[in-house]
């Protein structure tokens, strides 16, 4: 699933191509994928994109008929834009999501799922094999009545403003701390990964945090202070600052829109799919625990059990 650095890399590659477009036509191959009643289907044609945002892991097209468009990639969803006539490899396409060669085949596939069609001729593929993925639309007001965007905590900083912002707010830290305070016979790194907590932190975001504040995954939360848990909020932070700036992607290989390939990871991560090898503070061998019934990565000296 890509995390949330990825997301706002795919949202800002698409607020570039998208907005002021026409949306001149959609295809739907999979009616799964697309939960749009029949009904609303007539807001789509003609209308004009007028904002790409996102909230956790959720991409927000606000069209300018008062109708919204939300994407969510899951696990393996894809966004690809190709503009009209261009080659594949063309610095003008964009192509982001579950890194696979389909970001460099002729499209549509066997993995799209629904196809936009703007005046221009570009066009936006949402490709998704495993189809767990889905597009939704809603009315503009709605949007802010879905269920599990209201639950969500807070966001850390608004990652969409360039540059990211250096400081947290105030209020963000409270809301965390007192969100976070309700679970205090949790392990914090359950806590942590609870999007009801704090919006966006997955697995990656969650060791590394862990591991830049020295707070050992397993630690309840109750045997933490309030300045523990505004420092692991502050190197998540910094650590998804970092992933986004060097254009985050998923853990894998990654193909660029323009086909080269890179793992950011390899830019950025201290303690992640680093079993083995030494702690860039310490030098103590990186292990892997499981923690919250996830993979866990910590240095065993830096990270003692409170
Ligand atoms: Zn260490």
């Amino acid at each position: 699933m890509p995390e949330l650095p990825e997301v706002e890399t795919i949202r800002r590659g698409l607020a570039k191509r998208l907005i002021e477009q026409k949306i001149k036509n959609v295809k739907v191959y999979e009616n799964k994928s697309f939960l749009v009643g029949s009904n609303n289907r007539a807001w789509l044609d003609g209308s004009i994109i007028k904002d790409v945002k996102r909230r956790a892991k959720v991409l927000i097209i606000e069209l300018e008929n008062e109708y919204t468009l939300l994407f969510h990639l899951k696990m393996t969803g894809q966004v690809i834009y190709r503009h009209s006539g261009s080659e594949i490899i063309d610095e003008g396409n964009f192509a982001a999501g579950h890194p696979t060669g389909d970001w460099l085949m002729e499209l549509p596939n066997k993995s799209t799922r629904v196809e936009f069609e703007f005046e221009d001729h570009s066009k936006l593929f949402f490709n998704d094999q495993r189809k767990f993925g889905w597009i939704k639309l809603l009315s503009t007001p709605q949007v802010m009545e879905v269920k599990f965007l209201n639950e969500l905590g807070p966001e850390i900083v608004d990652f969409s403003q360039n540059p990211i912002p250096d400081k947290i707010k105030e209020s963000t830290y409270k809301e965390f701390i007192g969100r976070a305070r309700h679970h205090g016979n949790s392990s914090i790194k359950a806590v942590i990964l609870d999007q009801k907590v704090i919006a966006g932190i997955g697995n990656i975001y969650a060791d590394e945090g862990l591991w830049g504040a020295k707070i050992h995954p397993a630690t309840l939360v109750k045997n933490l202070n309030d300045r523990e848990l505004r420092k692991l909020l502050r190197e998540a932070k910094s650590s998804m600052t970092r992933s986004i700036e060097s254009g985050g992607s998923t853990m894998q290989t990654f193909v660029n829109a323009d086909g080269s390939r890179g793992n950011y990871l390899e830019l950025f991560a201290n303690v992640f799919r680093r079993e083995g090898q030494p702690c860039p503070r310490c030098g103590t061998e990186i292990i892997k625990i499981r923690v919250a019934g996830r993979g866990t990565h910590i240095c065993p000296k830096c990270q003692k059990m409170k």
